[in-house]
């Protein structure tokens, strides 16, 4: 972790204690990992005596979130979507901002224009490859640790308020933090290190209560959730020669199963499960554009096929990307030959490389 080191913490001390007005944005479509790592950094700051900071979030969370934000005021959690005024302003108006689980201003879609304009010292806390470090006064981009809220946890541990204690950090933001890791290691499948298992210990011993946190996270879905997973494994599913699994799930399948935000979670990891598949997709209708998320085994890079063929990227395994129409494709119906066309051009390119 070369960007968590004792000058970085203390400038990054310097620049709270300075700050007046804190704006903290984080990706579109947040999910359990960028929530967690946000909500926790604003508990930390409102503990550090900072009564103005906002949480700026581009869109909705999945309800199966909710739990993390029931103490925090409305004023204080602004959906951009919703009230793009005020959002500009509350940007604007910040001297800092805390850029979170992205590595570059177009992740956070409509926020984009305000927080590039903006003059605010700007703070990455990232895990993803490829950060844009040059649009950031301070950066701690560490891609070898599970999550933002890892890392994030790295980051506060080693501040002089809490002094290598776990204890502490203010509750909400344990449980925030145990939460952002649970969800982008897919409950400690994947992308965990050694220092994912420590944090995991520390955040036990000092009273965080993992139990809660799974049933919030894993237990609560509706029955449609399961129904539609059954109809996606069964009936969606392809697998390509070269061991591509895809689906291709239309509005209407969403329609029909009535889909929430975040039902989908965690659907594109399980045809990994099956020996022969390499890389997994799953593409969803959005409005105008589908929605492309890849997950692939150790030796095949999901970043590298999301960066090449789906305008996005990510991690090593685990990226995400979007076909737009007509750009990229004329219509949903067109998306299956597509990725059989572009995988197979991706994975024959990496044999030949390797
Ligand atoms: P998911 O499939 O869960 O939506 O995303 C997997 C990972 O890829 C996440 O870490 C996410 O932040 C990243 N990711 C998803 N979409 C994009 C994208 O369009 N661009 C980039 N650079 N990363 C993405
Ligand atoms: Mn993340």
């Amino acid at each position: 972790m070369q960007d968590v080191n004792s000058g970085n913490i203390q400038r990054l001390e310097a620049m709270i204690t300075e700050a007046r007005k804190i704006s903290i944005v984080t990706h579109q479509k947040p999910d359990g990992d960028a929530m967690g790592s946000s909500i926790a950094l604003y508990h930390f700051l409102r503990m550090y005596g900072k009564d103005s900071v906002r949480i700026i979030l581009n869109d909705r969370f999945p309800s199966y979130l909710d739990f993390l934000t029931s103490d925090i005021s409305e004023t204080d959690l602004i959906f951009f979507q919703e009230m793009p005024d005020t959002a500009e302003i509350l940007i604007r108006d910040s001297d800092l901002i805390f850029c979170l689980d992205f590595n570059a201003f177009h992740r956070t879609d409509r926020i984009e224009p305000a927080l590039s304009d903006s003059k605010a010292e700007k703070i990455l806390i990232d895990h993803h490859l490829n950060p844009d470090r040059n649009a950031f006064s301070l950066s701690f981009s560490e891609t070898e640790i599970s999550s933002a809220s890892e890392l994030l946890y790295q980051i506060l541990i080693r501040t002089e308020k809490i002094g290598m204690d776990a204890t502490l950090l203010p509750p909400a933001s344990a449980v925030a933090l145990m939460t952002g890791m649970t969800t982008d290691t897919n409950n400690f499948a994947n992308s965990t290190y050694p220092s994912t298992f420590l944090m995991a210990s520390d955040l036990l011993a000092a009273g965080v209560d993992r139990n809660a946190i799974l049933s919030h996270l894993y237990n609560q879905y509706g029955e449609n959730r399961l129904r539609l997973m059954g109809h996606m494994m069964k009936d969606l599913l392809t697998i390509t020669e070269d061991g591509v699994a895809y689906i291709v799930l239309d509005r209407s399948t969403q329609k029909a199963y009535k889909i929430a935000e975040g039902d989908t979670e965690g659907f594109v990891n399980m045809p990994l499960s099956i020996a022969d598949v390499r890389m997994s997709i799953l593409a969803k209708e959005d409005d105008e554009k589908i929605r492309i998320s890849i997950r692939s085994r150790i030796g095949t890079s999901a970043n590298g096929c999301a960066r090449a063929y789906f305008n996005g990227g990510g991690h090593e395994n685990a990226a995400g990307g979007r076909l737009c129409i007509p750009e990229d494709v004329p219509g949903v119906e067109a998306v299956a030959e597509y990725i059989e066309r572009q995988t197979h051009i991706y994975l024959n390119q990496e044999n030949e490389n390797n």
